[in-house]
């Protein structure tokens, strides 16, 4: 019998109404609509769970909602909210039918495109012959404004891209005393190749054994947010036996690493995903026991602390589902202040979503902007120089934000940053 991924009763009855999550949460605060809110939205569930009709309004609310979490760090009564919104949106798609051309239009982002290594190299090199062969810029005189500031939210395509790396496994530099498997990502692989190279790095330099396993795919995080949970749960299963292989045959590693907030929380979660897989329901049990958000693997472990000065004033900027969807948020900060040269500077509101959200910027750029410019006005208002965050989707919503409402700061990857240091000190 197929499962029902609806929001879940007992998950449901755990609000008790109270409101301390809304000024939380960055679409109320931005509306201060309750149905934007996450009390309102929990409401509107609760309707549709007592079988009021799934209604165009109750779409609406549920899509505008960034899935960042933040709700459920401000809620009292431990309320699952990324749970529920995630079973919301499953809900919604398997019992609203798309127009014709949403449904190629996911179709083919989703299952296509995300978690196919080959169509993404194909996509990849058209981007980077448009990106790189001045046909962007012709565009950019001709497009329409909506298409434009799009394009401009587009990441760049880095050359070459990480792909290369498929099947590598990488030497601890000195004693190896870990042997990891680093999950790279889909997109990242493309737009975040030299991040992905510069979190090997770091790893190797830290004393571990670092596998890029040439059987890994995309982690599902954004077909979950999508509500797309059964090709989720496939791609699941894929990385399951890519890393901790197949019939009893176990891959050994100490740690699953990923370097992506976003995915961390999804990665974190596949025990939920499959516990009505009989097959893999244990498995998924052990791999959540293993995977590690890069800043929360290195903040546990004894640092390599042979780091060259990196002179700057920097700010970190939380990712969401590190925050608030993996509790991580000493991690980052712990490391950066490990590193010679820097100096902190607090932001305000450091844990309230810039907007990026996944594809959310794309799909609701409007509420995403206005939340990027609050974002940099915080940003701004420290006086750094650098933005650090640990998350791609952020980076690339972050470099957004600077061009428009910034003072020229640089953004980067915690990583990206100790990697630095590291070349420093053997420079
Ligand atoms: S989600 Fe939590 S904080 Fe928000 S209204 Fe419900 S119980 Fe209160
Ligand atoms: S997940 Fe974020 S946007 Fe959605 S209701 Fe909670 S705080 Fe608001």
């Amino acid at each position: 019998m197929a499962v029902s991924d609806a929001p879940r009763q007992a998950d449901l009855d755990r609000c008790v109404h109270c409101g301390l999550c809304l000024n939380a949460c960055p679409t109320y605060r931005e509306l201060h609509v309750e149905m934007d809110s996450p009390r309102g939205r929990i409401y509107q569930m609760v309707q549709v769970a007592n079988g009021a009709p799934i209604t165009d309004a109750y779409q609406r609310h549920i899509d505008l909602c960034l899935a960042c979490r933040a709700c459920e760090t401000a809620c009292p009564s431990g309320v699952k909210y990324g749970r529920l919104v995630e079973a919301a949106r499953a809900d919604i798609e398997q019992r609203v039918p798309r127009p014709l051309g949403a449904r190629l239009l996911r179709n083919l982002i989703f299952e296509r495109l995300l978690p196919s290594r080959t169509n993404l190299r194909l996509a990849g090199a058209a981007l980077r012959f448009y990106q790189a062969s001045g046909l962007q810029k012709v565009m950019s005189h001709v497009l329409p404004a909506r298409l434009r500031e799009l394009e401009s939210l587009a990441p760049k395509v880095e050359s070459p891209s990480f792909f290369r790396n498929m099947g590598a496994v990488f030497p601890a530099k000195g004693e190896r005393k870990y042997r990891v498997a680093f999950l790279s990502g889909c997109i990242a692989n493309l737009c975040f190749a030299r991040l992905n190279e510069a979190t090997v790095r770091v790893l190797q330099v830290n004393g571990c054994e670092v596998t890029i396993h040439s059987d890994q795919t995309c982690c599902g995080a954004l077909h979950v947010h999508a509500g797309l949970r059964d090709p989720a749960r496939r791609l699941a299963r894929q990385n399951i036996d890519a890393l901790l292989g197949i019939d009893g045959v176990d891959g050994g590693f100490d740690a699953i690493i990923t370097n992506a907030g976003g995915c961390g929380s999804t990665l974190k979660e596949y025990d939920e995903l499959l516990e009505h897989d009989p097959q893999y329901a244990n498995r998924a049990k052990r791999w959540v026991g293993l995977v590690k958000d890069v800043n929360e693997f290195l903040a546990s472990i004894e640092l390599n602390p042979q780091m060259g000065e990196v002179r700057a004033t920097l700010t970190y900027q939380d990712s969401c589902h590190l925050a608030h969807g993996q509790k991580v948020r000493s991690a980052p900060r712990q490391l950066l202040q490990r590193v010679p040269g820097l100096t902190l500077k607090k932001m305000r509101m450091s844990d309230m979503c810039c907007g990026s959200a996944g594809i959310y910027n794309v799909v609701h750029t409007d509420m995403a902007m206005a939340l990027l410019e609050k974002k940099m006005e915080s940003v701004n208002a420290t006086g750094a120089e650098r933005i650090a965050t640990a998350n791609p989707g952020c980076m690339l919503q972050l470099r957004a934000g600077v061009e428009r409402f910034g003072r020229g700061q640089r953004v980067s990857h915690v990583v990206e940053i100790l990697d630095e240091a590291y070349k420093k000190f053997s420079e």
